[in-house]
């Protein structure tokens, strides 16, 4: 490991005279990587090393930049074309041009002042909320407000959250969040092949990030949530309270620790080898001169691949572990364009994606004029659970939450909050309560309670199933899938179908897939079902 830090420190030092885009350019992954794991967590986690990037780090390398700079030519496809980069000198690489047109990383932060912990103190807080994404400011919201005591540890708290969260928008409407979105399409298109499309009558909406995390803080500040700014290195439990060690030498004392830290799972033990499926996506947020997409409806996936007959090469790789576009269209010239695989063992390489992205935006005829932002999305998606029961708590990426079959999560996470939020406050406002792992323990269980573990169970299986499809098996996957009553489709894709439901649904499933389909899905769903009822056997409550 320490080798693999030192050469990427010579590497960042190498390029301190080179231009500063292709210098960024270089060094923006690990760079962002780093800043995502505490030192300690390197030697511990010898599963975060990625399984489709030997030497590198799994977990999220989910990067968000923003580039400043406006592109005025750009050519697609030759892995060593030119590039010109604004007024800048052209750069010759060796990597995808998209790449090439995201030189800086313009970081945003919330335009406010936060409250911070006093360390002099010396004050046992009720919960240490550790991570202030999403997950974690949810809970210490809704905690802070039923008056117990709350810390928010974050290296980056200002930061505006960097991915680019897609939601149905029934979800939000359900949390009343519709004011923490910023665009809304009426409806949602998948293109299955060349010739069949399905029209998805259901609205779905891009989260407003700024708005959302800008409303979890001020409810926050007002509920008297204090705030910290840094990385937790350690835990070191005693019998009623738990220490959080921080990298600035600041230690916070804390009845309660909850581990909200994303896929990086700082704190949270896991005593299974982490297997996951990965979702891997390459996006951008384009300047176009035109797009062939109704911008009254998101694009969920086009598996066309009509983009790759000329490149038999990429048309082979992408008919065995295929990649689909998912855009999000904001007006005629302005769209969010994400090449994406749904889910592979181990996980696609960014730069196969890309090559494949340069293809299909040739084909569709979508010339990028400038990017202002770009994702590098992995997501660990299925795996085992964390240790169950655990003294530190867990929720959102950390605590297994996101959907094994498609990678959502925010709205899962969000609407999870509440509950963990109620067992926190019940627990620790009941005198006679348990303290340390029993009061963890009880925790635990209504987060993850029987019946959310079945879920799960079933959506690995779905996971698995995913993992041993091509391109066609996919294609006829999802022509069935779509074509399902709407309260399976939606219910499947929100984490809504519980077990009794999803076993109705897999037989929905298997009596719209065509004989193929059926075929397959007995071929390639045995051993996973077996694999499945076999957990479910075993996992009593
Ligand atoms: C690029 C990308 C796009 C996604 N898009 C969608 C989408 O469209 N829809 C959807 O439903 N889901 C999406 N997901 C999945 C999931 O919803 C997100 O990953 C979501 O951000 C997870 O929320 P979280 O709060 O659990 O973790 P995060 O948002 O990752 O937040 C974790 C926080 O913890 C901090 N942290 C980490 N380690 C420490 C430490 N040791 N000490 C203190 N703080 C620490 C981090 O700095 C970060 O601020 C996406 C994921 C990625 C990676």
């Amino acid at each position: 490991m320490l080798c693999w830090f030192t050469f990427m420190w010579k590497r960042k030092l190498a390029h301190l005279e080179a231009s500063t885009s292709l210098h960024l350019f270089l060094w923006q992954p690990y760079h962002m990587i780093l800043s995502q794991f505490p030192l300690s967590n390197l030697s511990k986690n010898h599963e975060l090393f990625h399984p489709f990037t030997p030497g590198k780090f799994a977990g999220n390398v989910n990067t968000l930049s923003q580039s400043k700079t406006q592109v005025h030519d750009l050519r697609f496809g030759s892995k060593k074309s030119q590039f010109k980069l604004g007024n800048k000198d052209c750069v010759k690489a060796s990597s995808s041009a998209l790449l090439e047109l995201v030189p800086e990383i313009k970081k945003e932060n919330l335009d406010f002042e936060l409250p911070m912990y006093d360390p002099s103190r010396g004050l046992v807080v009720d919960l240490v909320v550790v991570g202030g994404g999403p997950s974690g400011l949810a809970v210490a919201q809704q905690v802070s407000e039923a008056g117990l005591t709350v810390c928010s540890i974050d290296p980056s708290p200002k930061l505006i959250w960097p991915n680019n969260y897609g939601v149905w928008v029934d979800e939000f409407e359900a949390m009343d969040l519709l004011d923490c979105l910023d665009t809304t399409w009426s409806s949602a298109v998948v293109y299955i092949d060349e010739k069949s499309t399905k029209n998805l009558n259901r609205p779905y909406a891009r989260v407003n990030r700024k708005q959302l995390k800008t409303k979890m803080l001020q409810k926050c500040i007002a509920n008297g949530v204090k705030f910290h700014q840094a990385k937790v290195i350690k835990v070191i439990h005693e019998e009623s309270k738990s220490l959080l060690i921080c990298n600035d030498g600041v230690t916070i004392q804390a009845t309660l620790v909850l581990d909200a830290t994303g896929f990086s799972r700082s704190l949270v033990q896991y005593d299974k080898p982490y297997n996951p499926g990965y979702q891997v996506a390459y996006g951008i947020l384009a300047e176009v001169e035109e797009h062939p997409f109704d911008v009254d409806k998101m694009l969920f996936m086009d598996w066309r691949d009509s983009h790759l007959k000329n490149n038999l090469e990429i048309k082979e790789r992408n008919s065995k572990i295929p990649t689909f576009l998912y855009a999000m269209p904001f007006s005629s010239t302005r769209i969010f364009l994400e090449e994406t695989s749904l889910v592979a063992r181990p996980g696609l390489k960014f730069e196969d994606i890309q090559e494949r992205m340069v293809c299909r935006l040739k084909h569709l005829g979508i010339k990028v004029k400038s990017i202002e932002e770009d994702e590098r999305c992995v997501i660990p998606m299925g795996g085992p659970l964390p240790v169950l029961p655990q003294r530190v708590l867990g929720i959102g990426g950390t605590a297994g939450m996101v959907h094994p079959s498609t990678g959502y999560m925010v709205a899962r996470t969000l609407a999870a909050a509440p509950i963990v939020a109620k067992s926190i406050i019940r627990y620790l406002n009941n005198e006679k309560a348990a303290f340390g792992d029993d009061l963890s323990a009880g925790i635990w269980r209504e987060l993850w309670p029987i019946e959310r573990r079945r879920q799960r169970e079933f959506f690995c299986f779905g996971m698995d199933i995913l993992l041993k499809l091509d391109l066609e098996g996919t294609r006829r996957f999802f022509d069935a899938f779509f074509d399902l009553e709407p309260r399976y489709w939606h219910g499947f894709l929100s984490s809504r179908l519980f077990l009794p439901e999803l076993v109705t649904f897999g037989l929905s499933l298997f009596a719209h897939a065509n004989n193929t389909c059926r075929v397959e899905i007995m071929a390639k769903g045995t051993l996973p079902l077996a694999t499945m009822i076999g957990n479910l056997v075993q996992d009593r409550d």
